[in-house]
C-alpha cells in the first residue's frame, strides 16, 4: 500500500537530529515553555514574516484563541467560507456566536469573495477566509472589504504555511492568522500543535495571556483563558523540521506538476492562481462516481481520501440554522467530485508513477 502522506520517510530523514532534540528536552525534563518555544516563535516569525508568531496547542485553539482575543460573544456573526475543515466553523460556534456560510470558488475552492458583501450585517464582526488545500483565498480583495465595513480578517491557514500571495507569505497578510502543526498538515508536528499570527502588539499580548489561562503574571488572571500551550518538545521537533521545511515546499512544487502534467486531460487537476504559490496541503482532483473509483484504486495499493464529503451548513450540528442549500451550488457539486491523491514530498517516483498508471486505469 502506497502511504498517503509519507512522513515515515521524512522520519528517516531527520532522525537524527530529532533524536538529539527530543532527547535533549527529556533529559533537561523542562517540558512546558523554555528556549525550544521561544525559538520556534522566532522561526515562524521570521519564515512567514508575521510581526508575532504565537505557538499554542492546535490549530483549532489557535482559531478559538483568535475570535476570544477580539471577544467574540453570542449575537456575533463571523462570515467564513462553506467548504472546509469542521473546527473552522466550530470554534464561531462554540462561543455562541453564528457562523455565516458563503459559497467558494470553482477552481481554487476558497471563499467566493464576490458574495460577501451580501452576507455583512450590523452584528458581523470578522471574516475567516480559510486557505484551502495549501492555496491562499483572495486576501486583497478581502481585506478590502473588512476596511469597508471596520471587519477584522482572520486567516485561517491550517493548511497553507509556507504559501505564497503576492510574494508575500500565508499568515502574514491579515489582522490575524492562524494554523496547525497537525501531523498531515505542510509542517506538521509529533502530535497536536499550532500558531497564531499578527502584527499587532495588543493581540499578539492577549493571545499570549488567554492560551495560559488568561494569566498576566504569576497567579494573576486578567482574562478567562485556557490551557492552550504547545509542548516544548513540539516545538524541538519544529524547529529541525523548519530547517528541511522551504526545500519540502520546492519538492511539492515539482510533484504537483508531474501530477498535473500527465492527469490534466483525464480530471480537473488543481488550478493555482498566477499570484500564488501553494503548498498542497492536498493534491485534489474532481470525480463521479468519487466512491467506486476510491474501491478500485484501494485494491490496486493506491488509498485515497475525501476532503471534504459534506458541506459545513449540511452537518447535523448546524441544523437549527435552517441553511438553503440551495445557495451554494459550487460547494455541493465539490463536496460530490471532490477526491485527494497520495502526496507528500517523500512520495516516490515510483509511487507516483503507479497512482498515475491505476488512476488513469481506473477513470477510463
Ligand atoms: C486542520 C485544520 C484545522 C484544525 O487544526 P487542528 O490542529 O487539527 O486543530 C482548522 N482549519 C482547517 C482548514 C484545517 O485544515
Amino acid at each position: 500500500m502506497i502511504e498517503f502522506i509519507n512522513l515515515k520517510s521524512q522520519y528517516q530523514k531527520m532522525q537524527k537530529e530529532i533524536l538529539e532534540a527530543t532527547d535533549r528536552v527529556f533529559s533537561n525534563a523542562s517540558f512546558i515553555g523554555g528556549k525550544d518555544i521561544e525559538l520556534l516563535e522566532q522561526n515562524l516569525s521570521n519564515f512567514c514574516g508575521a510581526k508575532y508568531a504565537i505557538a499554542c496547542s492546535s490549530g483549532t485553539d489557535a482559531l478559538l484563541l483568535s475570535l476570544m482575543a477580539l471577544d467574540i460573544k453570542a449575537g456575533d456573526e463571523i462570515i467564513t467560507s462553506a467548504f472546509s475543515f469542521y473546527a473552522t466553523a466550530e470554534v464561531i460556534a462554540l462561543l455562541g456566536a453564528t457562523p455565516v456560510f458563503v459559497d467558494i470558488n470553482d477552481d481554487d475552492y476558497n471563499i467566493n469573495a464576490s458574495k460577501i458583501e451580501e452576507k455583512i450585517t450590523p452584528k458581523t464582526k470578522a471574516i475567516i477566509p480559510v486557505s484551502l488545500f495549501g492555496q491562499t483565498a483572495d486576501l486583497d480583495a478581502i481585506n478590502q472589504i473588512a476596511q469597508k465595513y471596520s471587519l477584522i480578517v482572520i486567516e485561517d491557514a491550517a493548511q497553507s504555511f509556507g504559501a505564497m500571495y503576492k510574494n508575500k507569505r500565508s499568515c502574514s497578510l491579515t489582522d490575524l492568522a492562524t494554523t496547525s502543526f497537525f501531523p498531515a498538515k505542510p509542517l506538521g508536528c509529533y502530535g497536536d500543535g499550532g500558531a497564531v499570527f499578527t502584527n499587532h502588539e495588543s493581540l499578539a499580548t492577549k493571545i499570549r495571556s488567554l492560551l495560559n489561562h488568561g494569566q498576566t503574571q504569576r497567579y494573576k488572571h486578567k482574562y478567562i483563558g485556557l490551557n492552550a500551550r504547545l509542548d516544548t518538545i513540539q516545538a524541538a521537533i519544529l524547529n529541525i523540521k523548519l530547517k528541511y521545511f522551504q526545500n519540502e515546499i520546492n519538492t511539492r512544487q515539482d510533484i504537483a506538476q508531474i501530477y498535473t502534467q500527465r492527469l490534466a486531460t483525464k480530471t480537473k487537476t488543481p488550478v493555482t492562481k498566477d499570484d500564488r504559490l501553494s503548498v498542497y496541503a492536498q493534491y485534489c482532483v474532481r470525480v463521479s462516481h468519487r466512491e467506486k473509483l476510491q474501491e478500485a484504486l484501494l485494491k490496486q495499493g493506491v488509498p485515497t481520501a475525501v476532503h471534504y464529503p459534506i458541506a459545513l451548513f449540511a452537518q447535523e450540528a448546524f441544523s437549527h440554522l435552517k441553511i438553503n442549500k440551495n445557495d451554494y451550488p459550487v460547494t455541493n457539486a465539490v463536496c460530490a467530485e471532490i477526491l485527494s491523491l497520495p502526496f507528500s514530498p517523500y512520495l516516490s517516483v515510483e509511487d507516483q508513477n503507479k497512482v498515475i498508471t491505476e488512476f488513469s486505469k481506473a477513470i477510463s
